[in-house]
């Protein structure tokens, strides 16, 4: 990345209402603080990176928890106000904040025990942050170290809900007594981050990508897959929904996770609608073959460029 497309980047997390929504996001910001807190024995006497400490949140949990030493790095001007909350709470003797870029910035260890982020974007790779978590893994974690979460995947199912078609696509037919009808193709090309309902979801949900953050690569993040979709009605499939969960497990004596999908508490992640030209009429028990395309944006790379291929129609989809 340049260091403009960077700068739009890290200004975007100088603002104080994104760490607000985050801290907010409380199926986000507890499945953190429960893994830390419910797990001392991984924390006690570790020294923790957390890689994008925001306000500082996750740093003073790992402190909290036991840590001996624990080192954040931001890039974003946020980072000055962790610095003040960090201190306000007493905790500077074990916390250490840095301002700058994770692949820049010199720490003051070697090797660390643990690495801890919360790197996830909408349909989990938007934004490309988990490339700097692993940066710092292979260049600070010591072999027998863990990055928490360990382990995440992204899941599809399939839609059934005229009413998002109508608000997305009909809509374009009469806009206060206009056609628009050439805006049809396009708003079909985004992919939307909505709140789904469960009820409207008429397939079972499959895993197509698993993540374990302790040993995937850079190159794992692009990727395509063949996947299966069972109706579990009879409907009409207007979309495919994306969403992913994630898992705090790896050597914890109790293990946290939390889901981004349909049913699951909503986050501000929401899920991820993936529009269909056409609508796919099912039977119950009839199987959708498809096909998923995951790649970054040779554009802009923090942004991501999908194709999804269903019951034989392919349609590109970007996410901006
Ligand atoms: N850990 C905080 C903030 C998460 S948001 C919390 O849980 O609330 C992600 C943060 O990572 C942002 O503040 C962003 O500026 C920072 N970030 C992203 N990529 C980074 C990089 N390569 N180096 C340093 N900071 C980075």
């Amino acid at each position: 990345l340049t260091e403009d497309e960077d700068d739009v980047y890290f200004g975007s997390y100088a603002h104080f209402s994104i760490h607000q929504e985050m801290l907010k996001d409380k199926v986000r910001t507890e499945s953190y603080r429960d893994f830390m807190y419910h797990n001392p024995t991984l924390f006690k006497d570790k020294v923790v990176l957390d890689v994008g400490c925001g306000t500082g949140i996750l740093s003073m949990f790992a402190a909290r928890a036991g840590a001996r030493k624990v080192i954040g790095v931001d890039q974003s001007e946020i980072v000055y106000q962790a610095m003040d909350i960090v201190r306000e709470n007493g905790l500077d003797d074990v916390v250490t904040l840095l301002k700058g870029r994770i692949e820049d910035v010199e720490l003051p260890v070697d090797k660390v025990d643990i690495i801890i982020s919360e790197w996830m974007g909408y349909f989990l790779l938007f934004e490309s942050m988990l490339d700097s978590v692993l940066y710092a893994r292979d260049k600070y974690l010591q072999p027998n170290g863990v990055v928490h979460p360990d382990s995440c995947t992204i899941v599809l199912a399939a839609l059934d809900d005229p009413d998002l078609q109508a608000s997305h696509v009909t809509y374009w037919d009469d806009v206060y007594g206009f056609k628009m009808t050439c805006m049809k193709s396009e708003v079909i090309k985004e992919a939307s981050v909505e709140i789904v309902k469960a009820e409207k979801i008429i397939s079972d949900q499959v895993v197509v990508k698993t993540l374990d953050s302790c040993t995937c690569s850079v190159t794992d993040l692009q990727f395509s897959q063949d996947f299966t979709l069972t109706a579990t009605s009879e409907g009409q499939i207007n979309a495919i929904v994306g969403y992913f969960d994630i898992f705090f497990h790896k050597g914890c004596s109790k293990q946290v996770m939390f889901s981004t999908g349909p049913g699951a508490t909503p986050t501000h992640w929401k899920q991820t609608v993936f529009l269909l030209q056409q609508p796919i009429k099912v039977t119950k028990g009839q199987t959708i073959k498809g096909h998923l395309v995951c790649k970054k944006n040779r554009r802009d790379p923090r942004s991501l460029a999908i194709t999804m291929t269903v019951d034989g129609v392919t349609q590109n989809f970007m996410m901006q």
